[in-house]
């Protein structure tokens, strides 16, 4: 169900443009509007899910598709090899600021560990 005050579910139902680079019947992904390297996708369910907190027993393909998504975008923008950084946020301590479950896909620069 979406949220009707949620960002990314505007996006989902195309009431907000992006740049998306990426559909499947559960997720899209769209290139990040502040991108943080080269290449920066956020890949997202198209269910309204805050937080990884809200994640339920059932919810594993969905979760697993981002990551199945995240490495054919990867592959596109040519980054199998070199190497890309995928990262989910929950909550404010980790800086999330959009509460619809996204996963990050940043690649084409030399990422730094820990990260800040
Ligand atoms: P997070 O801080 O993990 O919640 O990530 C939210 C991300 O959404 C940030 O990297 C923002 O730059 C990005 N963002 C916010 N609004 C938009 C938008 N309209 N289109 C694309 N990316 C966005
Ligand atoms: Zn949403």
């Amino acid at each position: 169900m979406a949220d009707q005050d949620c960002l990314f579910c505007k996006i989902v139902a195309e009431e907000i443009a992006a740049d998306i680079i990426y559909e499947s019947d559960d997720a899209i992904a769209f290139r990040d509007i502040n991108p943080q390297a080269p290449t920066h996708v956020l890949i997202i369910p198209r269910r309204h899910i805050a937080t990884i907190n809200d994640l339920q027993p059932g919810d594993e393909s969905i979760v697993g598709n981002l990551h199945i998504a995240a490495k054919q975008i990867a592959a596109v923008e040519g980054l199998t090899d070199e190497g890309y950084r995928l990262v989910m946020n929950c909550n404010e301590a980790a800086g999330q600021t959009v509460f619809h479950l996204h996963l990050h896909l940043l690649g084409g620069r030399i990422m730094n560990w820990p990260p800040g």
